[in-house]
């Protein structure tokens, strides 16, 4: 399921690849900072607008859990004989196309949500969710943050506090194992990564890990240091993600090919670390962030990782942020 195809296909999915592309092909790869700021501004309204027309790819794991690609960041799914629970709750306009992904999954109601963090494309399809059924629990972050406006620098966007609704009924700050819906779940909270709201959750008897935005399988991460993250912790998170994941457990990204495992993540880490390195050594220097960038200290990896919307550009200014 990690082949070329499912790849494109999961690129697809994420209803971005046409954008990419089409940055890719008018610049031959490499945006200008004020290009790729230009290009973050549009995001969240291209991403909504995908969304409306997004096919829902189901993958069928192991001991009833499946994935859903398409709406945002990839949604766990486990459908037991106590109800549906989900991880991550998608973007509202793709609903009708959810619906239909769940109802093919079985006839049981929606019992439980669980966002792994805050953001729109993790945590739009709260309210509808809600008012199926699904109680929602999450870091005690994620309740904070979308009960206030939430302006995402890089995004140019300012979020609107959310409706009561999707706001999460049960939080925590700690590691915790809960059982929700029969499924026994270890939820895994990080320091400051991404966000300042993500955990990762591991289904203890599938041993599936879905770790949530702290890992982009095959293409550079966005950091939004708006509410809290950081390279640093985004490299913290994915030692800790390493240190939890066995040979044959299964790792959910929040974005990517959906279905991964711990060599790909292995990958992962060790282009965060080589670029935060390349970047900070360039900033030592007094570099400024368009010399920096045009220097390309992500060169070598472009090519595997630097073909989707978080162009080399502007993961060189991402991580020029925090080092
Ligand atoms: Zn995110």
């Amino acid at each position: 399921m990690n082949s070329r195809k499912s790849l494109h296909l999961s690129r697809r999915g994420f209803c971005l690849c046409c954008v990419g592309a089409a940055t890719v092909g008018l610049t031959g790869g490499w945006l200008s900072p004020p290009q790729a700021y230009a290009e973050a501004h549009r995001l969240v309204g291209m991403i909504r607008d995908a969304a409306a027309k997004a096919n829902i790819t189901t993958h069928k794991l192991r001991g009833n859990v499946s994935i859903l690609e398409g709406s945002g960041g990839n949604i766990a799914v486990h459908a037991g004989p106590d109800g549906k629970l989900l991880i991550d709750a998608g973007i509202t306009a793709t609903r009708p196309r959810i619906e239909k992904a769940l109802a093919a999954l079985g006839p049981q109601p929606i019992a439980n949500l669980v966002n792994t963090h805050w953001h729109f494309d993790h945590a739009d399809g709260n309210e509808w969710l809600h008012s199926e059924g699904a109680s929602i629990v999450a870091h005690v972050n994620t309740k904070k943050h979308l009960m206030e406006a939430q302006r995402v620098v890089d995004w140019d966007f300012t979020f609107p506090p959310s409706p009561a609704g999707a706001i999460p009924g049960e939080t925590f700050d700690a590691d915790k194992s809960v059982t929700l819906a029969g499924c026994r779940l270890d939820l895994i909270c990080y320091e400051p990564a991404h966000t300042d709201s993500d955990i990762g959750v591991h289904f203890v008897d599938q041993n599936i890990l879905h770790v949530g935005d702290t890992y982009w399988n095959g293409i550079y991460p966005f950091i939004d240091y708006s509410t809290g993250g950081s390279i640093d912790g985004t490299i913290t998170a994915c030692a800790k993600n390493l240190q939890l994941a066995e040979k044959d457990t299964v790792i959910v990204p929040g974005h990517g090919s959906p279905i991964s495992k711990k060599t790909e993540l292995k990958e992962f880490y060790d282009m965060l670390v080589a670029i935060r390195e390349n970047v900070s050594k360039l900033k030592q220097q007094g570099m400024s962030l368009g010399e920096t960038v045009a220097a390309q200290p992500t060169k070598k990896f472009d090519r595997k990782w630097g073909q989707f919307v978080i162009t080399p550009a502007l993961f060189t200014e991402l991580v020029y942020q925090g080092v």
